[in-house]
Order: structure tokens, then C-alpha cells, then sequence
């Protein structure tokens, strides 16, 4: 029925949807009726088109029609996840009062509704909407003037997995922002109003897009956010959580304000804020991380990462574990050994190793199960996920109690311990074996838990056998054989006769009496009896008094889950650290990785190194084995800086892969994994930078070249002598010599300046001139073999430089016409002989960082001396073309 038109043309309830509406302007709002959510106006527009479902229209409001869509309740699961997924947030209003109640005061009431929850991207708790392997997080934004520092002040980043409770904090700049941002990945990124318009702060908002939201300034507010995180952790003063900084503060209360805004009545069980010093992670910019593909391709897919080439894992936690550790390695030895200590426990005990992981594979999602009884959205399912998750701790727990443990399994076989025992019986006493969705369905109390609940299913078990006994009775006493006693909703249960038996029923006063007429159908009439009304409310009582039993005991066990968050947590936790280590243990057993020597030294020396995610295609494919490749970038005598290695060699030689596979082995071994080596030691590396592939920017508006630039000025801004660089053809993007030039002068730069550990590639070959100055620069190049005028890539790394890039042998292999590869040999071989080769060496002459002039090799004396002669008479650089050729005829006449 449609409500009446209230005064002004609007109806009592779209005054009430417009109200609600008002309050949730950025939300789409979910406006239940029924058995539906309902959308309306913009709202619905906006969805119908995100959700593909119909648009249709319901009443009208000021003389227009009112545009509406819906989505059943059942499945707005489904629904919410496209949402979020396009970066929506919904607002979901329930109503809040049982019809009947509005009804009391009036027959144009409405139901009161209200908000009960806001979904958005950064505070989903549904299993169906979270990727078992993947954190979810939301992450705040803190920012504190500062007196007379940068006008930018000072920034801090809290960020929260409210689905797992995990909740940390780091202070950090406006320069590293975006990095930390990145190294984080949150769904959901909130922002003080001001901060986010501050123009010079833009650029990082921009790349964000949708991901990051303006909210009100009071959320942030630092000097009212001791109190909220007091208020919200129940404790007098959040003092004893860490000494923290106002930046930082206002980052945690920005993120508390958003979970209690989003999550209205309920409260998540967060833990304590963790603070992660600043320089405790491997730093890596933007652009490397997005390039190094390490957790996602460029192209956005996981397969292709390498985490997904690295995932051993078993849970879902152990899975997070993993990325949390890949997208943050560390930086201090001692904690990157205590990690590689475990590793090497799981590889040592292979029995311990396999039984471990035959339990892990029963445990369930523990933390997400909690998260959702705490904010009442769990159901029997979940406390049944933490049941398995202790019985397999149970069985872990005695797997490892006669082992001597490296410290950070025994710090995780303490947490399992500590498990409580209590509440890990009573989930087992309490929960039968198969356990429905929803704990309004009933039916997951173990029977022998309960004795009043086992005594009122019996009766309604009873109850079932009494009714059957009175239809065989009533058979009987009326002569009807097709009688029977039938329920449904409406009328509850009655007794069914055809209608050509009706008059046995309703013959005599006396039948007339004994049965009661409730309905007649088209051919059947139904009737009730006394006996049969009484039965019945007696079964419906036992089922009602069975179900408050049974809810009853969700919320004592629930009670009791939520109460024991912080060790639930704290286990779970340690389950994952347990399935990280052994997974990383089982992945270098078979994929033949090594323990890699992590120290504070500048050393940089891989032997047989390589790249994990090629070497894993190329098996697959069975595209031959991949080369292993030595790396040597360790400072030599006793200098205090690392070695630039110069790479040269063809397109498609491998030189890409050889740089990343370097760059990734340092991440292994920082994050605590085996590293696809024969041995690696490794100085502790502090920052990551590289300049790899083309990020396609182009989105942005920059050219390619500009971004080029632009991440090359970041490196040698920023790189220290810790810094480990890779740079892949600067200067590919500009004109020739200007592209050599920069090129030349970057790795000048990075000798002399950044004083880094660098590998450097490059198709100029002019540049392994610069061999002869640097002292800290060697020429390495990817071997390549002639074969009949054809290049054959031995993708080996050796000393020396390229003698020529092959670059026209590679267009032949691709397919450019004969006549283009026969007319470019000859160009090249006119420019080879007439322009470049003295342009280099003039460049080694002209150096401006050193005054020692590179000694140019005498051409070695010919065999011919005739030749020899008349080549040393040659001065390239002072001749014109046609001299020059002229010369070539000379020359070859002679030989
Ligand atoms: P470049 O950067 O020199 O153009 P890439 O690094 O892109 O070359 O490598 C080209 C191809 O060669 C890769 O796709 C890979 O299949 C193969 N390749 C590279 N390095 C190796 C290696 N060490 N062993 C075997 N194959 C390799």
C-alpha cells in the first residue's frame, strides 16, 4: 500500500527518506522496505546503472516521479561488493522498530528507520566482500602545523584492518607520502578537509583518486584525540599504548572516529596502536614497488607478482602475513636473521614442517570470524571457524612441545598456549558439527549441551509423533482415508478433507462442535480441533523457547569470544607466523633458494643469482632453464662506498631481468625468505630505488620522458650510500645525445655524489668508456653468440663491454623486411665508422669531475703494417663524409 500523500505532496516516509538522506549526502543510501533495500532518486540512478538492475519509479514527489531501484536483502551481499568495489560507500538504513510498534501510534506512522551502518571501501567486515589473502585497510592521514618548520608541518599515517582488528601507526613527511601510502596499499584513505585541498599536497591526492576522501577536520583534531582513544580502548590515558606524537595522535583518533562514524553502535576489537619506527622498513618509491611487481603486475593482475610466484601459505592470515612483510622488508639485521632463523628451523625439521601444515590447512579465519561477532554480524558459522581455528592450535601446541625453538616461533608457540582453554572447550561442548548461516535459523546447539533445550526439542520431536498419531485417529473416527493434518504459516495446522467428504464434517451439531471450520478451498475445506489448537501452540512453544535457548547461548559463547580478543588475536597471529615461516621454508626447498647473509655492511654479492618470477615462467613454458648470474656491487678495499656495474648488451639480451632479479633478491632477503641464489650476502640495504620499464604516466599527462626525469631526479636526490639503485636506459626517451649525455651525467653523479651500490643499463655503448675514470665502475655485458648473421642470446652476465648492440640483428628476428635490415646494416656501418666512435672519447677527455685525462688506447699495430699506418694517419672527427669514405677504399685496398 502507498502511503498517503502527507501535506505538501511529500508522503510521511519519503519526509523520513529525505531527512535520512540529507544526513548521508556521500553515501548511497540503502533504504529498507520489506524484503528490499531500496534506492531513490539520484541514488537510484546512480545504482541501476553501477548494478545493471532496472530502474523504475514509485509515487511521485513535487510533481515528478520518484526514479527507484532495489535490491533484495537476501543477496545484498552481492551487491554492496560491485559498490565498493567502483569506490561507492553505501549507508544502510534498517528500520528500527517492529511495524506493529508504529502501528501503536497511528495508522500514518512510519516505521522509524535509521543508519545502523556505513559500508565503505576501508570497513568491510563480510567474508564475501574480502579476498581471503589480502588485508583490508583503512588508513588515516595526521597532519600537525608545525611552529616555524615547513609549512607543511608534520604527517603521521595510522592505519587499521578492521576485519582482523590490526592497527598501526608511523610518523612520516610530505616527501615520503606517497610511498607510505603505497607500501601500505589501504582501500580507503581519510583526510582533514584542509589537508586534502592544501595545493601542495594535491599531487598525492591525485594519484590516489577515489581512495582517498575529505572528512571533517574534528575528526583529527589532536587536541580532543587523547580523549577519543581513551574513550574508545577504555582506559584512563592511552600513555601507556606508547609515547606518541601530536601528529600521530591524530592520525589514530582520525581512524577511530571513521570505524565509530562507519560502524554507528558497534565497536570493533581493534588492538592497541603499534607504533613502526620510521626507518625500521626498506624504503621504496612509488614507481619501484608498482614495478618490481610485487604484488600486483602493472597491469593489476596478482598472477605474474611475486608474491604469487613466493605464496606458499595455507591461511588466509599467513597469506596477509606474507604481503604485509613482502610490501615492507626490514632494515635492521638482527630482526632479518631472527626471521631467517625460523625458515631454517622448518627446512631443518621437514616431519615437524609437514605435520604442522596438515593442522594449519583446518584452521579458519580466527581474526575475521572475531571481527564480525564483535560488531554483531557474526553468526554460528564463525564461532565454528573458531573452534577449528583451536582444535588445530590444540594439535600444533603438542607438535612443537618437546622442540627447542629459534625466538620467534617460541615467542608464537607462547601466544597458541595462551590460548584460553575454557572458552576453546566450551565452543567444542557447545556447537554441533554442521552449523547453519544464520543463528535466527536454529539448530546449532550440540544436543547434550542444554538440558532444557534437549527436553523441548524432544517435545516438538514428541509433538511430531502426537500429530501423526491424531491424523491416524481421526482417520478412523471420521471414515475419511485421504484426511490429513497439514501447517503452514497462515493458519498454522489444521486438519484437510476433500471437499466431496466436507459433510461428514459439518453433518451433525455434534461434528459441527467438534470441528472447528477455518477455510474453504476450491475442493478441500480445513478444520482445527481443540485438541489439535492446544498441540499446536505447545510445539510452537517448545520451538520458540528452543530458539531463546539457542540465541541465548550464541550470545554467552559470542560474549565470551569477543572478551578473549586480545589472545584470539595474538594466537592467530602467531598461526600466521608459523605458516609464513614454514611456507617460505618448503618454497626454497623445492625451488632451491638459500639463506642469504643479511648484515650492516655495504656488501652486495650474489653468486648464481635469479629471478624468481622468469625462472618460474620459463619451467611452466619449458622454454629452457633460466641462467643463473653473479652480482658483485661490494665496496672494494676497504672503501666506503658500493660499485656501479655498467650494463650493456642487445634488446631481449636480459638485461631487465638480470637488474629486477637483483632488486627482488634484496627484498627476499630483507623481508626474512630464502633467496633464489647459490649464496647472497647482503649489506643491509635502506632504500630501494629503480627506474625500470615505462610506468605509463602518460594518463597524467607527462610524457614518457618526463617521467623518466622525473624519477630520475628523485634517485639522485635521495639515494644514499645505503641505497641500492637500478637504472634501465636513462635517456632512451630524447634525442640521441641528449639522452647520452644525461645518461653520462647521472652515473657520474651516482659514483661520485650517492656514492651507491648501482647497476646501470644501457645501450649506449659509448658510456663503457667511462670504465677507464670511475673507479668504482666495472663493464659487465649479456653475452651474446653470432650465428650466421644471427644473434643468439646466451642471457650469461660477463666482464667486459658489448662490442655492438645487435639492435638490426633483433629487428630481423622480429620480422622487418630484408630490404630495411639490408639498407640499415649499411647505415650503421657508414655511422659506425665515420660519427660516434671518436664523439666517445672525446667525452672521456672532457670530463669535468677529474683532471687525470683517461689514457686512450693506441690502436694495437695491424699485422699489415701498411694498414696500420694509414689507419694511424686517420682522424675521424676532422673529416668530412666524402673524405671519409673515400679513406674506406684507401683502406680496404690496402688490406
Ligand atoms: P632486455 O632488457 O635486455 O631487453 P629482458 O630482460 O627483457 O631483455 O629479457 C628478454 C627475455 O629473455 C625474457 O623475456 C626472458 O624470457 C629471457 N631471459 C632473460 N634473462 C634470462 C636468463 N637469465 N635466463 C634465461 N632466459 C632469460
Amino acid at each position: 500500500t502507498t502511503p498517503a500523500p502527507a501535506m505538501g505532496g511529500v508522503t510521511p516516509m519519503m519526509e523520513q527518506y529525505i531527512e535520512i538522506k540529507a544526513a548521508n549526502p556521500d553515501s548511497l543510501l540503502f533504504y529498507r522496505m520489506g524484503d528490499f533495500y531500496e534506492l531513490f532518486f539520484d541514488d537510484a540512478e546512480t545504482a541501476s546503472q553501477a548494478l545493471g538492475i532496472v530502474l523504475t519509479r514509485r509515487g511521485k514527489h513535487q510533481g515528478h516521479d520518484i526514479p527507484m531501484c532495489g535490491v533484495p536483502v537476501h543477496a545484498a551481499d552481492d551487491y554492496l561488493q560491485k559498490l565498493i568495489a567502483q569506490g561507492f560507500r553505501v549507508a544502510v538504513c534498517e528500520q528500527i522498530e517492529d511495524p506493529a510498534e508504529a502501528k501503536k501510534r497511528g495508522s500514518k506512522s512510519v516505521v522509524r528507520r535509521d543508519v545502523v551502518r556505513l559500508v565503505t571501501p576501508g570497513t568491510i567486515t563480510e567474508d564475501k566482500l574480502l579476498a581471503p589473502s589480502e588485508s583490508s585497510f583503512l588508513m588515516a592521514l595526521g597532519r600537525v602545523k608545525g611552529g616555524n618548520a615547513a609549512s607543511q608541518g608534520s604527517f603521521a599515517l595510522a592505519w587499521i584492518d578492521i576485519s582482523t582488528g590490526a592497527f598501526r601507526v608511523a610518523e612520516t613527511t610530505a616527501e615520503r607520502l606517497l610511498a607510505d601510502i603505497f607500501r601500505v596499499d589501504p582501500r580507503e584513505l581519510i583526510v582533514a578537509e584542509p589537508v586534502f585541498h592544501d595545493p601542495e599536497l594535491r599531487p598525492v591526492f591525485d594519484v590516489l583518486g577515489r581512495v582517498a576522501s575529505p572528512q571533517p577536520p574534528s575528526l583529527f583534531d589532536s587536541a580532543s584525540a587523547t580523549g577519543r582513544i581513551a574513550r574508545f580502548f577504555e582506559v584512563a590515558t592511552p600513555d601507556s599504548f606508547g609515547a606518541f606524537s601530536r601528529a600521530e595522535l591524530s592520525a589514530i583518533s582520525g581512524a577511530i572516529a571513521y570505524v565509530e562514524k562507519t560502524q554507528k553502535a558497534e565497536r570493533p576489537p581493534l588492538s592497541r596502536p603499534e607504533r613502526e619506527e620510521s626507518g625500521s622498513t626498506l624504503f621504496i618509491d612509488p614507481a619501484t614497488r608498482a614495478n618490481l611487481e610485487l604484488l600486483r603486475t602493472l597491469s593489476g593482475s596478482r598472477d605474474g607478482s611475486l608474491f604469487k610466484a613466493i605464496d606458499r601459505t595455507v591461511t588466509g592470515g599467513g597469506a596477509r602475513l606474507l604481503a604485509d612483510r613482502l610490501m615492507a622488508p626490514l632494515t635492521d639485521p638482527a630482526a632479518i636473521s631472527a626471521r631467517l632463523d625460523s625458515v631454517s628451523f622448518f627446512r631443518a625439521e621437514t616431519r615437524l614442517c609437514q605435520g604442522l601444515r596438515a593442522s594449519l590447512k583446518s584452521v579458519a579465519d580466527m581474526p575475521r570470524a572475531l571481527s564480525r561477532l564483535a560488531l554483531n554480524r557474526g553468526g554460528p558459522r564463525d564461532l565454528g571457524a573458531l573452534r577449528a581455528g583451536f582444535e588445530a592450535t590444540g594439535a600444533i601446541a603438542a607438535l612443537f612441545a618437546t622442540t627447542a625453538l629459534p625466538a620467534e616461533l617460541a615467542a608464537a608457540f607462547a601466544a597458541i598456549k595462551a590460548l584460553p582453554e575454557a572458552l576453546a572447550r566450551h565452543l567444542s561442548e557447545a556447537l554441533d558439527d554442521e552449523l547453519p548461516l544464520i543463528k535466527r535459523d536454529g539448530g546449532f546447539v550440540r544436543s547434550g549441551y542444554h538440558a532444557e533445550l534437549d527436553e523441548m526439542r524432544a517435545l516438538r520431536d514428541e509433538s511430531r509423533k502426537v500429530i501423526a498419531g491424531l491424523e491416524r485417529s481421526l482417520i478412523e473416527e471420521t471414515g475419511i482415508r485421504s484426511l490429513k493434518i497439514r501447517h503452514n504459516n497462515v493458519l498454522g495446522y489444521y486438519i484437510e478433507v476433500t471437499a466431496n467428504h466436507h459433510s461428514i464434517m459439518t453433518g451433525s451439531d455434534a461434528a459441527k462442535a467438534r470441528f472447528i471450520h477455518r477455510q474453504t478451498m476450491a475442493n478441500a475445506m480445513r478444520f482445527t480441533t481443540t485438541e489439535l489448537a492446544e498441540l499446536e501452540s505447545k510445539i510452537a512453544n517448545a520451538a520458540d523457547r528452543a530458539l531463546s535457548i539457542e540465541l541465548a547461548a550464541f550470545d554467552r559463547l559470542t560474549a565470551e569470544v569477543v572478551g578473549a580478543a586480545d589472545s584470539i588475536r595474538a594466537g592467530a597471529e602467531a598461526l600466521a607466523v608459523l605458516d609464513v615461516s614454514s611456507a617460505l621454508a618448503l618454497l626454497s626447498e623445492s625451488e632451491n633458494w638459500c639463506r642469504p647473509t643479511v648484515d650492516s655492511s655495504l656488501a652486495f654479492e650474489i653468486s648464481g643469482g635469479r629471478h624468481p618470477v622468469v625462472e618460474q615462467a620459463l619451467r611452466r613454458s619449458g622454454e629452457g632453464p633460466f641462467v643463473a648470474n653473479d652480482c658483485d656491487l661490494s665496496p672494494e678495499g676497504g672503501a666506503k662506498a658500493g660499485a656501479i656495474w655498467l650494463l650493456t648488451g642487445p634488446n631481449m639480451g636480459g638485461k631487465s631481468t638480470f637488474l629486477r632479479q637483483n632488486a627482488l633478491i634484496a627484498i627476499l632477503a630483507q623481508t626474512g625468505s630464502f633467496v633464489p641464489a647459490q649464496s647472497a650476502h647482503i649489506g643491509v640495504v635502506d632504500r630501494l630505488f629503480s627506474r625500470v620499464g615505462a610506468s605509463d604516466d602518460l594518463a597524467r599527462g607527462r610524457s614518457t620522458f618526463m617521467v623518466e626525469m622525473v624519477e630520475t631526479a628523485a634517485i639522485l636526490n635521495q639515494a644514499g650510500e645505503r641505497a641500492l639503485v637500478i637504472l634501465d636506459e636513462i635517456g632512451r626517451g630524447t634525442a640521441t645525445f641528449d639522452g647520452l649525455s644525461i645518461a653520462w651525467a647521472a652515473v657520474e653523479y651516482l659514483h661520485e655524489n650517492n656514492r651507491c651500490r648501482a647497476i646501470f643499463a644501457t645501450h649506449f655503448h659509448e658510456m663503457t668508456a667511462l670504465a677507464g675514470k670511475l673507479t668504482r665502475l666495472s663493464n659487465v655485458t649479456m653475452r651474446v653468440k653470432e650465428w650466421e648473421g644471427d644473434v643468439v642470446f646466451l642471457h650469461e652476465v660477463g666482464k667486459g663491454a658489448a662490442d655492438r648492440s645487435y639492435g638490426v640483428q633483433v629487428a630481423r628476428l622480429a620480422g622487418l623486411p630484408e630490404a630495411v635490415v639490408a639498407r640499415a646494416r649499411q647505415v650503421l656501418h657508414q655511422l659506425e665508422e665515420g660519427e660516434v666512435s671518436g664523439k666517445a672519447n672525446r667525452l672521456v677527455d672532457d670530463l669535468p669531475l677529474f683532471s687525470v685525462a683517461v689514457k686512450r688506447e693506441a690502436p694495437k699495430p695491424a699485422r699489415n703494417d701498411a694498414l696500420g699506418e694509414a689507419l694511424g694517419g686517420i682522424n675521424p672527427d676532422e673529416m668530412t663524409p666524402r673524405e671519409a669514405l673515400e679513406a674506406l677504399y684507401r683502406l680496404k685496398g690496402l688490406a
